[in-house]
């Protein structure tokens, strides 16, 4: 049994006591491949060097929303070169995040076209943040050519036969209907720890209905604890709960949640299968 974790925060972890036996762990779990996300710039070139000196572990670089206020076309330059490391397999997280009253949605839009912009020249996978922006999200990257069949005949097809946009809603939180207009154009769907929750009727429709092939999952460690660990700190080792969780939702097995969701990461991002 492998798992994918499509999105954990890894270096958020590395100055923590516990940090070594946190390796170990997910050394010795069914965890076999997780994604380290930047939201900066130091956080990026963090991710990179945990993809070097990790087996399990790549890389994906990017300003997150917040995180766009002031940076500079340098700056960007500076992430395009991080993003040429073989270790890197995918721009973000980026995207729009409305959900603060402080927020300068003209700057992040700015940002978020400019990034998706670069993820294109470089021919790489896109990874997106989008709370209570979907309107805007959806329309900036169709805008952008992220769905475009000059972008997705660069990749190869899904099992379905259909295009692939490389383009993923990490932790998505939106309906069941925007759900399959994203799978529509050929972008992926990741669910994170609050499918798990209680409140969780939307992240439950989307589970039940969606495409198991558009289907990634995800802990956004540390953030977004999955039951029964809420709570307390989250771990990329969680994530089998999550998949536990939709297992029980769709009526599949457990194994074949995880099968195919780790299947689906390694075509997104591009990575091969390792040997059973
Ligand atoms: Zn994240």
């Amino acid at each position: 049994m492998m798992l994918f974790d499509s999105h954990c925060h890894l270096s958020d972890f590395k100055n923590d006591d516990d940090f070594e036996s946190l390796i170990e762990e997910i050394r010795a779990s069914e965890l076999r491949y997780l994604m380290d996300i930047g939201t900066n710039l130091e956080s990026s070139r963090s991710c990179v060097e945990m993809a070097h000196r990790y087996d399990f572990c790549y890389a994906a670089v990017g300003f997150y929303p917040s995180e766009t206020y002031d940076i500079t076309d340098a700056d960007l330059e500076e992430l395009r070169k991080l993003a040429r490391d073989p270790r890197v397999v995918a721009i973000g997280e980026i995207g729009l995040d409305y959900h603060y009253e402080d927020t300068d949605r003209e700057k992040q839009q700015y940002w978020f076209a400019r990034q998706i912009n670069m993820a294109i020249e470089e021919g790489l996978p896109i990874a997106i943040h989008s709370r209570e922006a979907d309107g805007d999200t959806l329309r900036i990257l169709g805008e952008c050519g992220a769905f475009s069949p000059e972008r997705t005949s660069r990749f190869p097809k899904r099992p379905d036969g259909r295009p692939d946009a490389r383009v993923l809603l990490h932790c998505y939180s939106g309906s069941a209907q925007l759900a399959r207009t994203y799978q529509m154009l050929g972008a992926s769907i990741s669910l994170a720890g609050p499918v798990t929750f209680k409140n969780a009727r939307r992240s439950v429709e989307v589970a039940e209905s969606i495409d198991i092939r558009n289907l990634l999952i995800e802990t956004d460690a540390p953030f977004l604890t999955p039951v029964p660990f809420r709570g307390t700190r989250n771990k990329p080792t969680y994530v089998r709960y999550t998949a536990e969780k939709i297992a029980e939702i769709r009526g599949n097995s457990y194994e074949y949640v995880a099968e195919q969701t780790f299947i689906n990461a390694c075509r997104f991002y591009g990575i091969e299968e390792p040997a059973r």
